[in-house]
């Protein structure tokens, strides 16, 4: 007992001591770079653990750098030796080391790009375009979620993956669930910035309608609440985009109902068996004709068919929220045309549709989750659009004919209504709400490294979205801020402009952009949070004047 509690002892005295002395231990590892050693005794000195050097940060010098980089990256594409690689890569340990991060970037002069899990699909999270370095604030190891199915929330830090949230919710219940992405490996930190659709949006909307609270680190690296940040503030950080006004902590999230079992089903349909006309009727019943409960989207891409030629598939994969009998009801009632079966349907519990939706095995367990990797990763460029009528016959052929002329291309038609049509267009900065049958999501993925590959890729993914502007959404055209496209416009040369951020903003926020900016223009006045679409400040010449229909 006594050799134990010396022990215990010595340890304690060896842990103390090992911290105390951190600073300077730690700044020998740094010494090669002023910089960097800078940083790292500002944010000693603002945070309330200091811990060494090599625990937290990695340099471009450090063999695990393109690791750690590389490590939840999404977008091969913005990872090239050709792209800007920041000075140095920081891994907070404590809530106060991303206040730390805030104060100490702004003195140092360096841009701060925020990553949660680092699905932006322009590489915003981890590479920058501007001039000025850059650091990446890598919010991985705070992860920690907490579920109470009694007063039905869940707190979920930024760096925890939605896969790991839905697990950690299902562990302590069968019938709850959060309405949020569909792919497992997203960083609940960055997913709900922009919207958050998943299979339950029909049902209950999306993350950002069900979000009660939240913690930030605003601009002057305050920790803030719903309550302290105000209800303003509340509302831009529920859809108007990642690292614009702080940095989320963690969301408190409202927990929905979902029944023990649910249904799920994927069903393909190839040009001859009626793929064109078949979706032609799609369109006409997703988002109006079809219970909330139910959620159809199509993913279609170039396959084989039956003699192997190039074929277009459809493949209409589904999750219902409720038993195969009553899906069949619906489906034979609404549309019988897709000619679902009992033997399409599998019965299983919701966290078992999550994955099947997500694409793993059906043998795999949900533990897998808790790993929060992606499944794939590839070289991509995307693009999105709404849809408000349907897109005739002709329109249908016409895009057919130009996934066929494309290596490996991917479009995803997400259907809305149900409660997305409930809810009005200013409730959150998310505006693309009622009148919207479905969005449509463009994907061109590629394998190979070189800068003629991604210009080919490039070309024909532009040419796709000129061809589709009669099909789509006009004045403006409106864009899904998750997808994020810099086609449609970005800041440049270290700061923003109201007017040509405003030709972006439209697109993903409508009419809610001039409340972001206003709110942007209060409590982050020298535009701190900067990247490629941030939401911009006012000018100075036009705060306190009126900005279109809003008045400031
Ligand atoms: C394979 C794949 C599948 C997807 N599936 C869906 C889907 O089903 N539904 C859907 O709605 N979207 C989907 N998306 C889009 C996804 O919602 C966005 O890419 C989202 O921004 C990812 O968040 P993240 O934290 O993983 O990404 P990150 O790259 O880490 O962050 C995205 C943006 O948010 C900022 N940001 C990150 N963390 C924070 C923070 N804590 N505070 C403030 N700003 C922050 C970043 O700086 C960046 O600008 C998918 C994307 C991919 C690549």
């Amino acid at each position: 007992m006594k050799s134990l509690n010396l022990s215990v002892m010595l340890s304690i005295f060896l842990i103390v001591l090992l911290y105390s002395c951190s600073s300077s231990y730690a700044l020998s590892d740094v010494s090669t770079s002023s910089f960097n050693g800078k940083l790292y005794e500002c944010i000693c000195q603002n945070s309330d653990y200091c811990v060494p050097f090599s625990t937290a940060f990695v340099t471009p010098t450090n063999d695990s750098f393109n690791t750690i980089l590389q490590s939840t990256a999404q977008n091969l594409r913005c990872l090239l030796p050709s792209v800007t690689k920041p000075q140095l890569i920081f891994t907070p340990m404590t809530e106060s080391h991303v206040q730390a991060a805030v104060i100490c970037s702004k003195q140092l002069g360096l841009q701060l790009r925020v990553r949660s899990g680092g699905h932006d699909y322009e590489g915003l999270s981890y590479m920058s375009d501007m001039e000025s370095p850059f650091i990446i604030l890598d919010l991985s190891k705070l992860r920690d979620i907490v579920v109470n199915t009694v007063d039905n929330y869940a707190w979920a830090q930024a760096g925890a993956t939605v896969g790991e949230v839905y697990y950690r919710i299902s562990e302590k219940s069968k019938t709850h669930g959060f309405p949020a992405g569909l792919c497992t490996s997203l960083g609940i930190g960055g997913h709900i910035t922009g919207g958050a659709y998943g299979t339950m949006m029909r049902k209950y909307g999306l993350g950002v309608d069900n979000v009660v609270d939240a913690r930030i680190v605003d601009a002057n690296g305050r920790i803030l609440d719903r309550q302290s940040m105000g209800e303003d503030l509340f509302w831009a950080i529920r859809g108007g985009g990642g690292a614009s006004f702080g940095i989320i902590l963690s969301w408190k999230l409202k927990l929905v109902p979902v029944p023990s079992i649910v249904t799920v089903f994927t069903v393909p349909k190839t040009l001859d068996q009626n793929a064109t006309n078949i979706l032609y009727k799609w369109q006409q019943v997703a988002a109006d004709k079809l219970d909330e409960d139910l959620f159809i989207r199509v993913i279609i891409n170039v396959a084989a068919d039956k003699k192997g030629e190039k074929t277009i598939q459809t493949a209409y994969n589904s999750m219902f929220l409720g038993r195969a009998d009553r899906l069949l009801q619906i489906m034979n009632d609404v549309f019988p045309e897709l000619g679902l079966t009992h033997k399409d349907c599998t019965e299983m519990s919701w966290i078992k549709s999550i994955m099947y939706i997500a694409g793993y095995p059906s043998n795999t367990p949900p533990e897998v989750l808790l790993q929060g990797k992606s499944l794939f990763k590839n070289y991509f460029k995307a693009k999105s659009d709404f849809v408000k009528e349907p897109i005739p016959i002709d329109g249908l052929e016409g895009l057919w004919k130009r996934l066929m002329e494309e290596d490996s291309p991917l479009v995803i038609w997400n259907p809305y209504g149900g409660m997305m049509a409930k809810i009005s267009e200013s409730e959150t900065p998310f505006p693309h709400r009622k009148g919207i049958i479905y969005m449509i999501q463009y994907l061109t993925l590629w394998n190979d490294p070189s800068k003629e590959s991604a210009t080919k890729h490039y070309d024909w993914i532009r040419r796709l979205y000129n061809y589709m502007t009669p099909y789509v959404s006009m004045f403006p055209r409106e864009a899904y801020v998750n997808y994020r496209d810099l086609d449609i416009g970005m800041n440049k040369n270290e700061s923003s402009s109201f007017i040509e951020a405003s030709v972006w903003g439209n697109k993903y926020y409508k009419d809610n952009f001039n409340r972001l900016v206003k709110v942007k223009t209060k409590v982050d006045p020298q535009n701190f949070f900067l990247h490629e679409q941030s939401i911009p400040t006012l000018p100075i010449t036009m705060k306190g004047k009126s900005v279109n229909h809003f008045e400031m």
